[in-house]
């Protein structure tokens, strides 16, 4: 997390908190103009503030969204295994078993993407995702 988010926002509350400090002890004695001039700062203070945490939202939920896609790869990873020119699911055996995934997703997005029968030759697959083309041969349904 950029940690300058953070300051950013401990700064706004502190710098907000300071003014109403003022305001608050000030009571009477300050000018119309110097209290409106006050609470126009406060007002500005709190509006940097409340910019500063939607961007530290925004950056933790990023955040989720990359540990998810890290969690989803690693089980996938423990769940398939090369053979051929595809990847395909292990059984509790050790075998590897179902229909092929692509070997591109998997190798480069860590993602896994089902082999599709090309539709205009059936001694091919497709990947829907990347349009990686493989040989049916190679990659049999087991
Ligand atoms: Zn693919």
């Amino acid at each position: 997390m950029d940690i300058t988010l953070i300051t950013s926002a401990l700064s706004g509350i502190k710098s907000a908190t300071d003014i109403a400090k003022i305001i608050k002890e000030a009571d009477f004695s300050l000018e119309k103009a110097e209290l409106k001039f006050k609470i126009a700062d406060l007002m500005d203070k709190l509006i940097e503030t409340k910019a500063a945490i939607f961007d530290i939202q925004e950056l933790l939920l990023n955040k989720d969204a990359q540990i998810k896609k890290l969690e989803d790869h690693m089980s996938m990873r423990d769940k398939l295994r090369r053979h051929l020119d595809a990847y395909y699911e292990v059984n509790s055996d050790g075998s590897v078993a179902g229909p092929p995934f692509c070997t591109r997703c998997f190798e480069v997005d860590r993602t896994g993407v089902h082999l599709l029968r090309s539709a205009k030759d059936k001694n091919l697959l497709q990947c829907p995702q990347c349009n990686t083309v493989l040989s049916a041969n190679r990659c049999p349904s087991l």
